[in-house]
């Protein structure tokens, strides 16, 4: 996780006009909580590019960026998922319990990671939901009525792909999962195709129901990925 931060960092320090390092103001040290218990790392401080901005001498810091929450992504997740599923003072317990946190990490701190991460969670679908707004088809599949039309069927064909590195070192090998959704049947236009590299159940469950939604579809309830 320090090699990560400090590449992340690194990476920060280069000013993106003049493709140069930034000067450093400073280093602090700061505590970022683990799974594996709280690893002091070096929070940089840079200065704004003084060839690129010379009578500016601002400071930034950049860890905010990837490491919001003192907590890494894993144990803010592990931390938010007891604590939606239990009690938050039970949910403490079991974490103090299976892993070697401060012990200054008590059930306010099981609370807060879980409304913090819930609140994302909400503003990212918001978010979804604003860049794709109901499209003006779904009114079709309301105007169908007739009862043997074809196109009053949806059907969604899903298959996963391995893909192989070329270059085994390079690169893992990774799966994808490719999917069609259209209406109708055998002879219909094929719809719309869409892939993506997250086969977990809740990606592809989300996936399709934006293809649905895009071809016409206007529930949201009912849609179940099954056997994988
Ligand atoms: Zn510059």
């Amino acid at each position: 996780m320090k090699q990560e931060l400090a590449t992340y960092a690194l990476a920060r320090r280069v000013c993106e006009a003049c493709e140069r390092l930034r000067p450093v103001k400073d280093y602090t040290m700061r505590k970022i909580r683990t799974v594996f218990g709280t690893v002091a790392v070096k929070n940089p401080r840079w200065m704004v590019c003084q060839r690129c901005f010379p009578h500016f001498s601002m400071a930034f810091t950049v860890l905010g960026e990837i490491c919001p929450d003192r907590a890494t992504p894993e144990l803010m997740e592990l931390t938010a998922r007891l604590g939606s599923m239990l009690p938050y003072r039970k949910a403490a317990e079991l974490l103090a319990e299976f892993l070697p946190i401060e012990p200054t990490e008590s059930h306010q701190t099981a609370r807060k990671r879980t409304l913090t991460l819930g609140a994302r969670l909400e503003d990212q679908s918001l978010r979804q939901e604003r860049e794709s707004p109901p499209l003006a088809c779904e009114r079709t599949q309301l105007e169908l009525g007739m009862t043997n039309d074809p196109l009053r069927e949806f059907v969604v064909s899903i298959d996963t792909a391995h893909i192989r590195s070329a270059d085994q070192k390079m690169a893992r090998d990774f799966e994808i999962v490719v999917a069609r959704c259209g209406r109708g049947g055998r002879g219909m236009p094929p719809g719309h195709y869409f892939a993506t590299s997250n086969t977990s159940q809740r990606e592809m469950r989300a996936r399709t129901l934006q293809a649905l939604q895009f071809e016409g579809y206007s529930g949201n309830y009912h849609l179940d990925i099954v056997g994988r």
